[in-house]
């Protein structure tokens, strides 16, 4: 391993999102960068990409993608006149597959950062000052590396729960239900948030009976709360055995099954299951990265303080993505990534963090931007609604979708759009159509004014845009002032 004599305008430990595209970015400026990464996947090999690429975002739609396939052909061929014989799943082909794509995009960043001439350190790296870094490689050998500045993006982990310890086997955190090599009788997920529904559709669609265990008595509270409850009755009507105030109390495993103790309203419950997913958030992947040395500010659940340009408490120390407060989502780190490149190499840049998209990956999709009806409300806020159905638009009855609406919240007196929220198939796409009026502070006229192509599912954001002023076209029963 190299001693300590390297030097860096920029050195980044981590290499996932929020790292790689800010080492890119200083890259594309004219920055000498280095990129410290630690990650070693399944075959023992050193990969960037962090959680997303490699256990996250990526291989959790891949699998998403195949088990919605798989869905289809059993439940919804039949409607479009497609007679199948007795279908089966292949399931190690399946999470092959998933492999495929992930060493795909993991070996694509390793390209981006050969172009961009980034170094790539392999190894444990931990901040020991301000322009400090120490990195034990995987052979245990320690070296040293200076830069001018310094980009903290470490990213976060799962948070287990004490009663209920990961074996890694039948008792599994989110990595653990991408790898099940076949499909789980009954599975118990822990936590109805965004990893609980995506990876409890997945083994869901594929034939798992799947019981969601959620401690809270509201479900997806962060949504608008119409969505909030039609998704939870999609969700049910597709077999998600979704329970609220369920506090989980213990777990007990015996060689046949897993049996879990919980209570709710009912009383103490047991819950026999042959595996668990633990999905209860994911927490700051900060411990142990900075030397004790150094008084770099942390809140008290680990995330790193930073100012508006990205600066930690230590002149000259960035933080980005998961390790610092907001939301956990690749592209937040991403953008951070790029704007902190941009403020360490002596521009101004800045994100607007009330316009960062949320998507649920389930079918139907959800996704939103701004505010949810329940915070206009909140905060006072003199605002109007449009809505519009799914069921209503050509094209989704024509792609057999018609689950779902569409909803447009903007001020009363402006026009302005302050939030829309979808539930409905490509909710994932649309919604970037709402954020880019949204970053322009556009109206709902200026949505409702926009020609959008026929047929497509992009007419329910218009006719819902029109609805905010009871316009709509396509509306059963509109409104009249
Ligand atoms: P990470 O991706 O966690 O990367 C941090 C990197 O730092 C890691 O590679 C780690 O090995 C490295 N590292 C940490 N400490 C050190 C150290 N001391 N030395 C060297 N290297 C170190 N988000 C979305 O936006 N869309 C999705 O669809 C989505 N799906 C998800 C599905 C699942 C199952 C999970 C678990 C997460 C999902 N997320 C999704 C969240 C998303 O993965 C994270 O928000 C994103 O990865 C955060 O990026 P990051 O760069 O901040 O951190
Ligand atoms: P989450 O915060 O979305 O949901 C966790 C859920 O677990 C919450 O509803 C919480 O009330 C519940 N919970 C907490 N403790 C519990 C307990 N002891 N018993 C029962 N329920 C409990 O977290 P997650 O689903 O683990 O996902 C972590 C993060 O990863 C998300 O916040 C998100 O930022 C990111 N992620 C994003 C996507 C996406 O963008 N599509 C997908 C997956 C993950």
């Amino acid at each position: 391993m190299s001693s300590d004599s390297e030097q860096y305008d920029v050195l980044v430990i981590g290499a996932g999102p929020a790292g790689y595209v800010a080492a890119i970015r200083c890259a594309q400026l004219g920055l000498s960068v280095a990129v410290v990464e630690k990650w070693i996947d399944r075959q023992g090999n050193p990969v960037l990409g962090g959680t997303c690429l490699n256990v996250g975002c990526i291989p959790s739609k891949a699998l998403l993608d195949s088990s919605e396939r798989y869905h289809e052909i059993n439940h919804a061929a039949s409607a479009h006149g497609i007679k199948t014989g007795r279908v089966s799943m292949d399931v190690p082909a399946m999470l092959t597959r998933k492999d495929k794509i992930v060493q795909q995009l993991t070996g694509g960043i390793e390209g981006l950062f050969k172009a961009n001439g980034i170094q790539w350190i392999q190894g444990y790296g931990r901040l020991l000052s301000d322009k400090k870094i120490a990195v034990i490689n995987h052979a245990s050998e320690r070296a040293e590396y200076h830069g001018h500045s310094i980009i903290l993006a470490s990213g976060s982990v799962p948070i287990d729960i004490p009663v209920i310890p990961i074996d890694g086997q039948r008792i599994v955190d989110s990595s653990g239900a991408l790898e099940f090599e076949d499909v789980p009788k009954r599975l118990a997920v822990i936590g109805a948030g965004v990893i609980g529904l995506e990876l409890g559709s997945v083994w869901n669609r594929l034939g798992s009976e799947v019981i969601i265990l959620e401690a809270l008595d509201s479900f997806l509270p962060t949504a608008d709360q119409q969505v909030s409850r039609e998704a939870m009755k999609q969700f049910k009507s597709q077999g998600l055995d979704i329970r609220l105030s369920a506090k989980v109390t213990g777990s007990k495993a015996t060689k046949k099954e897993i049996t879990l103790t919980y209570e709710s309203a009912q009383g103490k419950q047991k819950l026999p299951v042959d595996r668990v997913l633990v999905a209860v958030g994911r927490r700051p992947n900060t411990h142990d990265l900075i030397d004790e040395s150094i008084e770099l500010k942390r809140d008290e659940r680990g995330f790193i303080d930073i100012d508006c340009n990205f600066m930690t408490s230590v002149t000259g120390v960035y933080a980005i993505g998961d390790c610092v407060q907001g939301p956990m989502l690749a592209h937040k780190g991403s953008e951070e990534g790029i704007a902190v490149a941009e403020v360490i190499a002596g521009q101004s840049a800045s994100i607007d963090h009330n316009l960062i998209p949320w998507v649920i990956y389930t079918e139907p999709e959800i996704a939103w931007v701004g505010m949810s009806e329940q915070q206009a409300k909140k905060s006072g806020v003199n605002y109007k609604k449009g809505m519009f159905p799914y069921a209503a638009t050509g094209r989704a009855l024509a792609v057999n979708a018609p689950a779902g609406f569409v909803k447009v919240i903007a001020e009363a007196d402006t026009d302005r759009v302050i939030g829309v929220h979808i539930i409905g198939r490509s909710a994932s796409e649309l919604i970037a159509e709402a954020v880019t009026v949204m970053a322009f502070a556009g109206s709902a006229e200026d949505i409702a004014r926009t020609v959008h192509a026929h047929p497509t599912l992009s007419e329910a954001l218009h006719e819902a845009a029109l609805d905010a002023d009871n316009l709509a076209i396509h509306k059963a029963a509109p409104k009249r002032r």
